[in-house]
């Protein structure tokens, strides 16, 4: 089918999924209730018919690199709509790291439509609230509504998961749709032009179409790029570093204030004096995970890494003076090899994400500092508009306009993401004074006003829990915008 039939073919089969109000009364689409959203059911997405029927008019051989979640969920997304593809990873074993990472709806319903949200949803957490609390005293400062209402009102769940499990969700759907990954294969080289083609470690020169370079934070091929284009590959360090633990439930036996924690569906968030926790139970209610965010000690090695040991004592003595439920959590955390410490390092926006026939996605091109919990989401969300944009196109010369349209519907929105959790950063961290008391009575005006209201109307200064930001980060469906720009985008 040529381009233009097809875009406005599935254009006119589809019903949009922001605007889609649940249907409470009459009519064939399915009854969104809060009943049917707590119990782990998916929310109606009037989309997914569109997407199931979806397909590349023009297949093309596409060359990933690196099997984490922007990969895997590119070589997922293409290969239901047509192409063939073929991941390289860099280690020999993809293994199942990491701890809890939020699926918030913009991500959620992508992978739905991608089919992997109901095995995901399986030992997921669907988070009813997230307390803001102080750090002193643990008492709570204000909260944000979360599910079943974040749900209803977006057509797709947030929930939090084990990266691991992700992860590993990820890779069986996409080993089961016959994607191809070559593990131990590291990726040296990009062709002078970059044209579609890489080289391996083993100097093995690989070509294809296109190369989607989702190589993560420390990104080889958005290095080259930097370098051969002659501008800096800027880090910038955020002075953050953070410990990340997983806590069992057997550890807590006997504490029934931490035990209700790891059993509730509430997240919380610990706000001090340059540092914050984010804490929730992940895998069905098994592990508490806690993210401890605290300013980097002096001549601490700058990592970048996820896999990075940490001290348990160094992270004893960093949050002595917290309240005594982080203390008491913290006591439980094992002694050796359970603390990991990773230093957050934010990068200058690039000039671009897409090079010849080489794009970058993921952490690749926008690292997401933690503190609005969008990384993974917006590596999806790459991934997602990729594989409509790839789709749209109507012949191999058209690549240029496809990833036009990505780097339109992109770069925008995932830089804005990007630096609203830089601007949160300086919120959540702020020292006990003048400015911190004015924060925590806006929270709790916010928090009021949702409550009466719902509305949102007052603004929450942290931006993960302000509603009007929930709305740019979970409401915008990146996948129908694409549908409905592509025309427009690519005549330019
Ligand atoms: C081990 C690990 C643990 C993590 N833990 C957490 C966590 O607990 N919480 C959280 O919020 N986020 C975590 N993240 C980050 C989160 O997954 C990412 O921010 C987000 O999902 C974006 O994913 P990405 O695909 O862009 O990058 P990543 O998920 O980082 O994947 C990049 C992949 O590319 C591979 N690679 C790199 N260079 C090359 C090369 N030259 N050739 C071939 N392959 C290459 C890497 O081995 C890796 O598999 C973790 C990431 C990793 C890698």
């Amino acid at each position: 089918m040529p381009l233009a039939t097809q875009a406005k073919s599935n254009k006119a089969n589809a019903t949009p999924v922001v605007d889609a109000k649940p249907q409470s009364s009459k009519g064939a689409a399915p009854i969104v209730t809060l009943a049917s959203l707590s119990s782990h059911a998916t929310p109606f997405d009037a989309y997914k018919a569109t997407w199931s029927n979806f397909k590349a008019t023009c297949p093309l051989k596409v060359l990933v690199i690196g099997a984490g979640v922007g990969g895997l969920t590119a070589a997922i997304g293409l290969t239901l709509s047509g192409h063939k593809v073929v991941i390289y990873e860099a280690v020999p074993t993809i293994k199942e790291a990491g701890a809890g990472i939020q699926v918030a709806p913009n991500a959620s319903r992508i992978l739905e439509r991608f089919g992997v949200l109901e095995e995901i949803k399986k030992d997921a957490i669907m988070m009813e609230r997230n307390s803001l609390r102080g750090w002193k005293e643990d008492v709570e400062i204000g909260w944000v509504p979360l599910m079943p209402s974040v749900g209803e009102k977006y057509n797709a769940p947030l929930m939090v998961v084990h990266r691991a499990d992700l992860q590993r969700i990820l890779l069986a759907r996409a080993v089961a749709l016959g994607v191809r990954i070559h593990t131990s294969s590291p990726v040296v080289a990009c062709s002078p032009n970059f044209s579609a083609s890489i080289m391996l470690g083993s100097g093995e020169w690989i070509s294809g179409d296109i190369v989607i370079a989702a190589d993560g934070i420390k990104s080889f091929v958005r290095a080259e790029i930097a370098r051969r284009k002659g501008y800096k590959d800027t880090t910038v360090s955020t002075g953050d570093a953070a410990y990340r633990v997983v806590i069992d439930e057997e550890r807590m036996r006997g504490d029934e204030e931490a035990l209700k924690l790891l059993r509730g569906d509430v997240g919380s968030r610990w706000m001090g004096p340059g540092g914050h926790i984010m804490a929730y139970p992940v895998r069905s209610h098994k592990l508490y995970n806690m993210v401890l965010i605290h300013p980097i000690r002096p001549q601490q090695i700058d990592t970048e890494s996820w896999t990075s040991p940490g001290s348990k004592a160094e992270m004893l003595k960093t949050y002595a003076g917290w309240n005594s439920t982080v203390r008491h959590l913290l006591s439980y955390v094992p002694d050796d090899g359970e603390v990991m410490e990773w230093t957050l390092n934010s990068h200058s926006p690039l000039p671009s994400w897409v090079e010849g026939k080489f794009v970058l996605i993921g952490d690749a091109c926008h690292p997401m500092l933690p503190y609005v919990a969008q990384g993974a989401a917006n590596a999806i969300e790459d991934a997602a508009v990729l594989t409509v944009a790839l789709g749209l196109m109507d012949s191999p010369e058209k690549i240029k306009d496809a990833l036009k349209a990505y780097e339109v519907i992109r770069k925008e929105r995932g830089e804005a993401i990007q630096a609203s959790a830089r601007e949160t950063q300086r919120i959540l961290h702020l020292p006990d004074g003048k400015e911190q008391e004015e924060r925590d009575r806006r929270i709790r005006e916010s928090t009021e006003a949702a409550r009466r209201e719902g509305n949102g109307e007052k603004r929450n200064p942290d931006l993960w829990a302000d509603q009007q930001w929930q709305e740019f980060m979970w409401g915008v469906d990146v996948m129908k915008d694409t549908m409905e720009r592509w025309e427009d985008i690519t005549r330019r």
